[in-house]
């Protein structure tokens, strides 16, 4: 009608947007944080009253979960990219994809940290992990390709998936410091070796290979373009990084150096080897202990110096291939990350999945704190390191992420059910008691 047509032509001359004369932007540079990645890291340390209570000891959290990313794995995301593209093998705004393999947690922080910086993501991840991973993911646009079978004695399959992807992709670069042999932990920028697996991607074409060869920093004609960059965060040493130069350095200054203890589960180890090394650094009496999940080898290697099937070990019916209602942690190969902690760690803990669900819905209820599976992990390992070490002792661990990335596993009563996990509180008491 003639009406709308008239209304029309008005919002044609006048979008709602120009009605608004533009004004200049003031932001006060204390106030305002410049983007999102401004928001990684500087968490606070959270006492957890009621652990804190019953054990006589300050348990103290460090609340990764506040990260923009939904977890600690932010810092390692920003970390992995702001060193690729100092090395010159990302460049901002080029749209190069960024490959990783991950349970999840570490694919959400790269979609994040990248998008930010323009660039794309692929994530190659087992199908078993919580539903809400991929759809994040998703959310975030990146590329999800999802493999079976999965579990945390195989991480190694989506990994190398990931590895493979990304050399698919052509002009592709590894970190240049991926701790693929001990020398190049002192890794000062020099060009990529060239490794058999890249001397097949660089097939493609020779000027390519050119580029690669001098490690792509000086490759100027091709630099805008888009390139292949696997983030390689089981082996790359700016994971450990992240946490020696970031998370360590303020737990330190938030506990004014009064600590006594720090606890943190592995997945990749980079939390524990970073955070702990630094930690160690400033005190050397000060304990690491691991947080290791059921089914992981870790604590064997911690305890007994050697990584074989626990199945073997405890002579149990041990769950060798198949998941895991803790997700994050756990693993049966010893990756570089670890590697660089196995220094400074003191002593494991094992943890069954019984406890960490327990510990999740107890400190729900009495501190009203809503965690993901990893951090129930840490704070029942936590518990027991308190009792080792009695009264009056500060232990700090890492508090992941939250429990709204674990609705359809570790949060679902049903599938704990299904799976013959109990929930059970009461657990919590007899950990605090040493029962
Ligand atoms: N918790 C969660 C939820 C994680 O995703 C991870 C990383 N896989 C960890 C803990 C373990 O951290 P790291 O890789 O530094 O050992």
């Amino acid at each position: 009608s003639a009406s709308v047509g008239l209304y029309l032509e008005h919002r044609r001359r006048e979008p709602l947007l120009r009605r608004v004369p533009p004004r200049p932007i003031e932001i006060r540079k204390d106030e305002v944080v410049r983007g999102i990645t401004g928001l990684i890291g500087n968490t606070p340390l959270l006492r957890i009253e009621s652990l804190s209570e019953a054990t006589g000891c300050n348990i103290l959290g460090k609340c990764e979960f506040l990260n923009p990313g939904g977890s600690v794995k932010d810092r390692v995301a920003l970390k992995m990219i702001e060193d690729a593209e100092e090395q010159g093998l990302l460049h901002p705004n080029s749209g190069s994809m960024i490959f990783e393999g991950t349970v999840g947690s570490t694919g959400i922080s790269l979609a994040t940290v990248a998008r930010a910086r323009g660039y794309e993501t692929t994530i190659i991840m087992p199908d078993d992990v919580s539903t809400e991973k991929r759809q994040t993911l998703l959310c975030l646009g990146a590329h999800v390709e999802q493999v079976r079978p999965a579990s945390i004695v195989d991480q190694k399959q989506f990994v190398n998936l990931a590895r493979q992807r990304a050399l698919e992709f052509g002009r592709t670069t590894l970190p240049q410091k991926s701790l693929t042999d001990a020398a190049e932990a002192a890794a000062k920028p020099t060009p990529t070796p060239p490794t058999e697996d890249m001397v097949v991607a660089s097939q493609a074409s020779p000027t390519e290979a050119l580029h690669q060869a001098d490690g792509g920093a000086r490759g100027l004609a091709l630099e805008e373009a888009p390139r292949g960059f696997f983030a390689d965060q089981f082996e790359n040493r700016s994971n450990h990084d992240a946490h020696y130069l970031g998370t360590g350095p303020e737990i330190w200054r938030q506990t004014n150096g009064v600590i006594d203890a720090f606890v943190a589960g592995a997945g990749t180890g980079g939390t524990i080897s970073g955070t702990g090394q630094y930690l160690k650094e400033m005190k050397p009496e000060l304990v690491v202990a691991l947080a290791d999940p059921e089914g992981s080898g870790l604590y064997n290697k911690i305890r007994y110096g050697v990584m074989f099937d626990p199945k073997e070990k405890e002579g149990s019916k041990r769950r060798h291939q198949v998941d895991t209602v803790v997700e994050g942690i756990g693993i049966n190969r010893l990756t570089k990350n670890f590697e660089l902690g196995l220094p400074i760690i003191d002593t494991a803990y094992r943890v069954t999945d019984a406890e960490a669900v327990a510990m999740s819905r107890y400190l729900v209820k009495h501190d009203g704190l809503f965690l993901g599976s990893s951090s129930a992990c840490n704070l029942v390992a936590a518990i027991r390191l308190a009792r080792k070490l009695g009264k009056g002792h500060t232990i700090v661990t890492i508090l992941c992420d939250s429990g709204n990335r674990h609705y359809s596993k570790f949060w679902n009563d049903e599938y704990l059910k299904k799976a013959g996990i109990p929930i059970d509180l009461s657990i919590v008491a007899d950990l605090v008691d040493g029962r």
